[in-house]
């Protein structure tokens, strides 16, 4: 069987585009080299542009019904005196400055969301799924070497997709090049049982360290703490009630239940790291999420960007396959759509890393500032949070930088239009399917 779309990697980036490549009657084949559900921590937090993807795919019920809404996230920046970490400043992000219906994120276990999608895409004809199972090679364009319990086997499609995640094979295979970025800290995640009164998103700060407290269903918090490179070893050589204290200095109320982590092995560490591969697409191949891009996390964009990028991808090879040119030319829309917004979330989330990367007095004093205006104006408010959540991209000027820094901004940065109107619109999601009018400037449908 020659497939129409061979994706290789079953993680949500490959899933999601099997779903909706699969709703479409576009024969698909996931190939995945894990047997089960792995253990690892991974993206959780669902931004309301993947919540809107899901929706048209017809599974956020499923989603909502196994995840914790966050409306909103509080922001709290500690002190220190008399040796205690003291709250000093509280300011809250709200989804909900967004236009509903797509006016919150949602967390949800890695593991379970990527269950539900691949339910749901096996309930179609056309999906295939074939796990245990590693890509190795291409023999030829249209032929991939794959082995499956140590049986080596050919597999041919029209388009293959690398979403591998890192150390995308595909890539190599293209001859991609990425450019790369190292952070100078580092992070400790984990789950645990939540207090009941720990209901909301909460990040806590004091100089360059940080503490972010998540919500899960089932009475359960996913944290990220923020260490220097070598604190993990210090840590372990303290024992572990070198890494409670970390939790309860921020937040005292944790006693009792961070410290039902009882082995080092049930904390992961968490490297950040940020790459950016040269190009998405050559002849007959692509490359979806962390396989084309990574980001620091401190945004929680990492899996929103897999997730946006498998839509966009999918609509247009669903375009493609039904009657259009499948070439390379065609298939570059997908890159000019997602490779500059990629870029603008790596430079979102590269910032919010930089707010958490020096000790100095001075600059936690700037990031108070700055998540104080912009919490306080309602345009910043609505910048930031549209920007986060994948709906539209609207760059901060210089006149909102400097009233983010609480200097009098000489341009009145008020919004301009209507909320809606800076969502990302049908033509700069799908272009492919609008061409500009000659002479005009103005979109229309391509005939
Ligand atoms: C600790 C941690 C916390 C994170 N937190 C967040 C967060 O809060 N929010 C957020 O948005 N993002 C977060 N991220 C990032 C997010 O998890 C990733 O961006 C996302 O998982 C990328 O999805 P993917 O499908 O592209 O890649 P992956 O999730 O890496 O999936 C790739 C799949 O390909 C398979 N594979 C690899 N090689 C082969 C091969 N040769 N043959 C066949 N299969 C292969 C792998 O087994 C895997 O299943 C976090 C990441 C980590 C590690």
């Amino acid at each position: 069987m020659v497939y129409q779309v061979v994706i290789i990697g079953g993680g949500v980036a490959g899933l999601t585009l099997g779903l909706k490549l699969a709703r479409s009657n576009v024969e698909t084949l996931v190939i995945e080299k894990q047997s089960r559900a792995s253990h690892l921590y991974k993206g959780e937090l669902l931004q309301p542009k993947s919540l809107s993807h899901f929706d048209r795919l017809e599974i956020l019920p499923l989603i909502l019904d196994n995840g914790y809404v966050l409306p909103e996230i509080e922001f709290i920046e500690m002190n220190r005196k008399n040796g205690r970490l003291i709250p000093q400043a509280n300011n809250v992000f709200s989804y909900e400055i967004l236009d509903p219906p797509y006016n919150y994120a949602c967390m949800i276990d890695h593991e379970k969301l990527k269950s539900i999608i691949l339910k749901e895409a096996q309930s179609f004809r056309t999906f295939h799924y074939m796990n245990q199972s590693k890509f190795l090679t291409f023999k030829d364009e249209q032929t991939a070497l794959v082995e499956t319990r140590g049986e080596r086997q050919e597999i041919r499609g029209a388009i293959f997709v690398g979403a591998e995640g890192r150390g995308s094979r595909v890539a190599r295979e293209m001859g991609v090049s990425y450019k790369e970025y190292a952070y100078n800290h580092q992070f400790l995640t984990v789950s645990f049982p939540r207090p009941p009164d720990l209901t909301k998103a909460e990040m806590f700060s004091w100089q360059n360290r940080f503490l972010g407290l998540f919500p899960l269903p089932d009475g359960r918090v996913r944290t990220v703490l923020l260490i220097k490179p070598g604190e993990l070893k210090e840590m372990k050589k303290n024992g572990l009630s070198s890494f409670y204290d970390a939790y309860t200095d921020f937040l005292p109320s944790l006693e009792g239940y961070v410290d039902q982590i009882d082995s080092w092995n049930k904390i992961q560490l968490m490297i950040p790291f940020r790459h950016h591969a040269s190009r998405y697409v050559k002849q007959n191949k692509v490359l979806i999420g962390d396989a084309a891009h990574t980001v620091h996390p401190m945004a929680g964009e990492g899996m929103n960007m897999a997730i946006q990028d498998a839509d966009i991808l999918g609509e247009l090879l669903v375009y493609l396959i039904r009657g259009h040119n499948l070439t390379q030319k065609e298939l570059q829309w997908y890159e000019e759509v997602r490779k500059p917004r990629a870029e603008f979330m790596m430079r979102l989330s590269h910032q919010a890393a930089l707010f958490y990367s020096y000790p100095f007095d001075w600059f936690q004093k700037l990031r108070k500032k700055g998540i104080e205006k912009t919490g306080a104006f309602s345009h910043l408010h609505f910048k930031q949070m549209l920007n986060i959540s994948g709906m539209g991209m609207l760059p901060f000027t210089i006149g909102d930088r400097l009233q983010q820094a609480g200097i009098p901004a000489p341009v009145n940065g008020k919004l301009k239009r209507s909320k809606k109107s800076y969502y990302f619109a049908q033509e700069e999601d799908y272009p492919w399917a609008y061409t500009r009018a000659s002479g005009s400037g103005k979109k229309g449908k391509r005939q």
